[in-house]
């Protein structure tokens, strides 16, 4: 198959990006060390809002998790977390971040010069996701001996119903005297009408980032936005993620008026599906690149779009839009969801991570990407590896099924001519 080389093209918001996560790891690293402010650790989609009205600083462990798996140090570490009982087959974020910890090895130091994660007062996490969160921040919880509470939110559902709301809104509030007594504050719904709705409208500006993928060709790929989403995931609620990404809509709405595009020559549009192989993004990307393959959407990156949020009501907004996410629904709302973005981006191709160490992110092992092909008519492939551990990846596995999608792919054409 003939592959030319391709280089990635950068994105230069890229730069304001990394100023904003830089102030942000400093400013908990400052706070955890002379306490100028209460650290809260709080999972990638529990009540971030909620914790940032009472002035805490928010610490996402999944996004430390992220990092070791993209600068490749999960799997030295690894071994660490499975050495005190934490099963090599469960969430690689967790052993990795675990391992982390008991090794005091994390990438915050080469990247901001910072020496260990920021120290928590208080651990809050949402089982919306898994139940592994839950386990991972127990961990923390025996190490520091600091409160640990938690949203319990049923898992497979299929319509977000209004009882299921009021349970959430009530464990929500059921959180307040906790929240009070470590922050020192009293609750001010007025403060967290505000932050719900900063969050809002970051969230609709980074919703603005993922559909400008819509356009024909394509200015960004799911690769730019796994490094892209970094603000929304960790400053949602903070102005500095909105103003960070009017710069970068700004540039990706340059490129679509120049007619620029992320990969030359767009040939073929494919959706990922599941988690990134974090450790090899940019090996991905430039494969991608060059087969003139562009993956245009993934359920990843838009799992960080919570329309919910614009409620009038600030719980109940959080409690759908935690709730209305893709990873909490059932199998039915799931395959609509995927038809609506195949047919919304134009996907030609849909490519499976079936990542081992998180089912609740892998999406091909009942059935489903069968049953997607035959009904939407668009192939797929099986990529077999895992977001951390990339000794359950295989890169010449993940090479020829990826050529063997984009041979289909030129071969339907061919037959269409
Ligand atoms: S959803 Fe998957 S990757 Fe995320 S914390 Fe849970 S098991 Fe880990």
């Amino acid at each position: 198959m003939t592959e030319e080389k391709t280089l990635i093209k950068k994105i230069r918001a890229t730069a304001a990006m990394r100023e904003v996560m830089a102030a942000y790891f400093l400013e908990l690293d400052d706070a955890a060390r002379t306490g100028s402010a209460k650290v809260v650790w709080c999972t990638s989609v529990g009540p971030a809002e909620l914790l940032r009205a009472f002035g805490f600083l928010v610490y996402f462990p999944e996004n430390h998790g992220a990092m070791l798996g993209s600068s490749r140090m999960a799997a030295e570490l690894i071994p660490a977390a499975n050495a005190i009982g934490y099963s090599p087959d469960i969430c690689s974020y967790l052993t990795s971040d675990v391992g982390s910890y008991l090794m005091k090895n994390t990438p915050l130091t080469k990247a901001y010069g910072i020496a260990g994660v920021p120290k928590p007062d208080l651990l809050v996490y949402n089982t919306n996701q898994c139940r592994d969160v839950q386990d991972w921040f127990a961990f923390y919880q025996r190490e520091f001996d600091v409160p640990l509470v938690g949203i319990h939110t049923p898992r497979a559902v299929d319509e977000v119903t209004g009882e299921i709301v009021a349970g959430l809104v009530a464990q929500e509030k059921a959180l307040l005297p906790t929240l009070e007594q470590v922050s020192g504050r009293r609750f001010d719904i007025d403060r967290l009408r505000e932050v719900v709705a900063s969050s809002y409208r970051c969230t609709m500006l980074w919703k603005k980032v993922l559909n400008a993928a819509t356009h024909h060709p394509s200015p960004l790929t799911f690769f730019d936005g796994t490094i892209h989403m970094g603000p929304a995931v960790v400053l949602r609620g903070d102005e500095r993620a909105e103003r960070y990404y009017e710069v970068l809509i700004a540039e990706l709405e340059e490129r679509i008026a120049g007619g620029v595009s992320a990969v030359d020559g767009e040939a073929h549009r494919f959706y990922w599906e599941g988690m990134p192989v974090w450790g090899k993004l940019r090996e991905h990307a430039e494969l991608f690149a060059a087969h003139r393959a562009c993956a245009v959407a993934s359920t990843y990156c838009n799992s960080w779009i919570f329309d919910p949020l614009a409620d009038e009501d600030p719980f109940v907004g959080m409690a759908r839009a935690y709730t209305e996410l893709f990873i909490v629904r059932s199998e039915k709302y799931k395959e609509h969801y995927f038809e609506e973005m195949v047919r919304n981006y134009a996907v030609d191709g849909i490519i499976f991570h079936n990542a081992k160490t998180c089912p609740n992110n892998s999406n091909c092992r009942y059935g489903m990407h069968r049953r997607l092909s035959a009904r939407l008519g668009i192939p797929h492939v099986v990529i077999d590896g895992d977001l951390n551990d990339l000794r359950l990846y295989s890169e010449e596995q993940a090479r020829t099924q990826f050529e063997a999608l984009v041979e289909q792919l030129q071969e339907r054409r061919s037959s269409q001519i």
